[in-house]
């Protein structure tokens, strides 16, 4: 036989196999789908399963209860951007320098650096060399420029805005900040109706277009964030809620809860239950000023108590994550990443300098101990460190804060100098985590310092109102 042959051979053998194996696929073969939801200021106890009484949220209880619930679920800031620094590359945002929100250029500081340094990868970087279609669908708040932009972070498509906020109803050709046009990069944006509506048909979108590839899609609505805009049909709905902004509040999430029950319906219709790991929580705790409930934790958006960083938290995956399971230890949006990269295959290494870690073998019992001995947060003039069940806040206008969140959930006792040793240990694994860290590449405007600290002396409701 002369060499044409054999190669001639070899290529019908391999041609035979690539036919064989293109007519066995099936869809559980493929390579998980991420479905990534995020709300945006909402407050931990504004949903059902976390024990609202003035809100329903049927779908996004659904979620809980048919896969696993974190009581313990944190994000790594209490305001926007760096939460979403955070979990969307799976390390500490303080560790590069993303501790604050992007809030202008400031003196001294380039602009250019105003966003996520380009230094870090987001998950989407990293699905799509693994074969995924990454899509944003809603707020990006990871900056403003060209080279922060989300298609050059790994996203395949966007859908949405590059700022923190946007109009529910409007927005405007050459508007900005939150009236900025709509980019699509896919199709022409059709006029908004009511933006988390809006929302939710383009990620059902996204998923009827993409159900036979693995895809990642990074859900982000903006409900409940301001401003308080809610339709009137909404509105309707909770016209016994005396307070106004309480009840547009209360509208917004229900019209969240009816899109994420969207997402969910599309996912079953196209047969991915099975194959799709969804994802749920918020950004950061809820702020005062959208009349966010966060009870029964103490504090609110933008500080390091409970309140404006303990989040509800869900992972769902039809017949791998655990369904009805409540899981109690710590854990944080820092793991969303490795668990998504880990779970598509791929592998997380020592030099990815992840803070987080895949929790899928911690919920389904395959491997022993806590996610996360410890967590720490730095978030301008203010920082803290969760130890097993201590919490230390440190502020610089006053002496340190110590809770035992066992004993005292809602932040009411400070116990720092009757136990003095603990104080001072955790003070010093704190200071001794700060002072290696870089110096932030941009700082949140002056006047959030003063006002933040003004928030830790405030009352926060911590029982539900009826
Ligand atoms: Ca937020």
């Amino acid at each position: 036989m002369d060499a044409k042959v054999i190669i001639l051979l070899i290529w019908g053998l391999l041609l035979n196999v690539y036919c064989y194996a293109q007519q066995t696929k099936n869809p559980k073969d493929q390579k998980p789908n991420f479905i990534f939801i995020v709300a945006d200021d909402l407050g931990y106890g504004d949903l059902g399963f976390t024990g609202s009484h003035q809100i329903k949220t049927p779908n996004i209880d659904r979620l809980a209860y048919e896969g696993t619930s974190f009581t313990n679920g944190y994000v790594s800031s209490p305001v926007c951007s760096p939460s979403r620094a955070g979990f969307l590359t799976g390390r500490n945002q303080v560790s590069f320098g993303h501790d604050n929100n992007i809030d202008g250029s400031q003196l001294g500081f380039d602009p250019d650096f105003l966003g996520l340094p380009l230094s870090e990868k987001t998950i989407a970087d990293r699905l799509k060399p693994m074969g995924y279609i990454c899509g944003l669908v809603g707020k990006w708040h990871l900056g403003d420029k060209p080279q922060f932009h989300p298609l050059k972070r790994g996203f395949d498509e966007f859908w949405g805005y590059t700022g923190g906020g946007h109009n529910y109803f409007n927005s405007e050709p050459d508007g900005e900040g939150y009236l900025s046009p709509i980019e699509c990069n896919y199709k022409s944006p059709a006029p908004i109706t009511y933006l988390t509506d809006d929302k939710g048909k383009e990620c059902v979108d996204f998923i009827r277009r993409h159900k036979n590839e693995p895809f990642f899609l990074f859900a982000s609505f903006n409900a409940p964030h301001s401003p308080m805009q809610a339709t009137e049909k909404d509105l309707a709905l909770f016209s016994h809620i005396k307070d106004e902004k309480r009840r547009i509040y209360c509208a917004m999430v229900h019209r969240l809860d009816i899109n994420v029950g969207r997402i969910i319906e599309a996912i079953k219709e196209e047969g991915l239950a099975e194959n799709t790991l969804i994802a749920f929580i918020s950004d950061n705790g809820g702020p005062r000023g959208n009349a966010s409930v966060n009870a029964p934790f103490n504090g609110q958006k933008g500080i390091l108590l409970e309140g404006g960083v303990r989040v509800p938290f869900i992972l769902n995956w039809k017949g791998v994550v655990p369904s009805g399971k409540i899981y109690a230890h710590p854990v944080t949006s820092l793991d969303f990443a490795p668990t998504f990269v880990e779970t598509a295959g791929g592998r997380v290494s020592k030099e990815d300098k992840m803070d987080g870690v895949n929790l899928i073998p911690y919920i389904n019992g395959e491997k022993l101990g806590v996610p996360h001995q410890e967590l720490k947060w730095r978030f301008t003039i203010s920082a803290a460190i969760r130890d097993g069940d201590w919490k230390l806040v440190r502020l610089p206008d006053r002496l340190p804060m110590l809770y035992n969140l066992k004993n005292d959930i809602s932040e009411q006792q400070n116990v720092a100098l009757k136990n003095i040793e603990i104080t001072r240990d955790l003070l010093k694994k704190l200071g001794k985590w700060d002072v290696e860290q870089p110096h932030p590449v941009f700082l949140e405007g002056a006047i959030w310092k003063g006002l933040q600290l003004e928030e830790y002396d405030k009352d926060y409701l911590l029982v539900q109102p009826k």
